[in-house]
């Protein structure tokens, strides 16, 4: 079967696809229609937290599948319950409104905030984001998505938004004190803007004039929750207390479910028919994401992943050590990591095609940084394996610019 020209004739083409047709997936692997396995390092986009086929996702899916898929919001829906209470009791003290994508839960996110300014009365309006920040592609989330490749030209809605530069406390201040904004929002690591980690001092200084100026700290989860920094949610490194929290990716266990989780402040603005949605909670969903918390929460799993996790980063450290030329710096945190080459986007497009014959999988994000999303399951062979193909690579690289 010719997948490949049959995808260009019915299918949309919003994506660059690599023309490989998946056949199946297991563990850290996944395998192609011909039969060659490819270490995933991308977990389509950081959503297979325990990798492919885990045991613990067949059993929640065959458990759930047998029982019900879908009963709509009319009923009570226990494994969506028991997933709010849990994410609940592992972050803020709230409530949680599910969705079923991250663009979605960046919807809910609007809306809420635009319910508190209008519940306070303050005249407050606006929402804060940084340069480079991506938090989804509908026309709302759109308009706090400020990566122009991606906004483009569409519509959008003409609510204010600040666009600030990561990092910069004074103008943060000014901004919060003098235009009264109703919201901060923010990823801790900036993911598709190029896995650009917020130092924990600047969350910290963040949180704080949130705090004396009356404005709420929101932060965008969606792509570094779910363990993938090495806590639950990442802006639990800094040790601040988001209002609002937005998550989605990893939190189904593969399958779409996104959300927010409203604190104190926010939890009760929505009254009956003020928002909603047909599919979310997904029962199903919901069933998976119970499955992946107990993994994710479970001491052994935990320290397995710390192991691997510092592995992963003392073997990438030798590796800027051996080609300081071609690899500067790294950035990330835990199972987010950019590797920012000095090299043409060419070179870097072709390096990930000639690890991709190698069997392994890598994303590049702003043309020139190649980005790594492994399964929280990675072993120290898996990085084996990679380190192996990723220096062989530097090496040519690196004897192509002597030559
Ligand atoms: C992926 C992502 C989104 C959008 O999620 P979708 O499910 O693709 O709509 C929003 N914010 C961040 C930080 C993301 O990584």
């Amino acid at each position: 079967m010719d997948w490949r020209s049959l995808d260009q004739q019915y299918i949309v083409s919003t994506y660059k696809r690599l023309p490989i047709a998946i056949a199946k997936g297991e563990g850290n692997y996944l395998y192609d229609t011909n039969g060659k396995g490819y270490l995933d390092l991308f977990t389509g986009l950081a959503v297979n937290v325990l990798g492919h086929s885990h045991p613990r996702i067949i059993q929640a899916l065959r458990e759930q599948g047998e029982q019900f898929l879908h009963i709509s919001n009319i009923f009570l829906n226990p494994p969506a319950i028991k997933l709010a209470q849990r994410l609940i009791e592992h972050t803020i003290p709230g409530k949680v409104f599910f969705t079923n994508s991250g663009a979605e839960a960046t919807e809910a996110a609007i809306k809420l905030i635009h319910k508190w300014t209008a519940a306070e009365g303050t005249g407050r309006s606006g929402i804060v984001v940084l340069s480079n920040s991506f938090h989804g592609r509908t026309l709302g989330a759109l308009r706090l998505t400020r990566q122009p490749h991606v906004y483009q030209d569409f519509p959008q809605p003409d609510f204010p938004v600040y666009e600030l530069k990561a990092g910069d406390i004074d103008q943060l201040r000014a901004v919060c004190e003098e235009r009264r904004p109703a919201a901060v929002l923010m990823e801790p690591v900036l993911g598709s803007g190029g896995v650009v980690p917020l130092a924990e001092s600047y969350l910290q200084e963040v949180a704080a004039i949130c705090q004396a100026t009356g404005t709420l700290f929101a932060m965008d989860e969606i792509q570094t929750g779910m363990g993938r920094t090495g806590k639950l949610f990442a802006f639990q490194h800094a040790a601040v207390t988001p209002d609002l929290i937005l998550f989605a990716k990893g939190v189904g266990g593969g399958l779409p479910l996104g959300g927010v989780i409203a604190g104190e402040k926010l939890q009760d603005l929505f009254k009956p028919g003020d928002h909603g949605t047909t599919f979310a909670p997904s029962p199903l969903s919901a069933a998976l994401g119970n499955a992946v918390l107990d993994e994710l929460l479970d001491a052994a799993f935990q320290s397995q992943l710390q192991d691997v996790t510092q592995y992963l980063w003392d073997r990438l450290e030798d590796l800027r050590a051996a080609f300081p030329e071609q690899l500067q710096s790294l950035r990330g945190k835990g199972m987010m990591v950019g590797i920012p080459l000095s090299v043409s986007p060419e070179e870097v497009s072709r390096l990930q095609q000639n690890l991709l014959e190698e069997g392994i999988l890598v994303d590049v994000t702003q043309k020139t940084i190649v980005r790594l999303l492994p399964p929280l399951t990675l072993t120290r062979g898996d990085v084996d394996r990679f380190m192996e193909a990723f220096t062989r690579e530097m090496s040519q690289l690196a004897a192509g610019k002597e030559a």
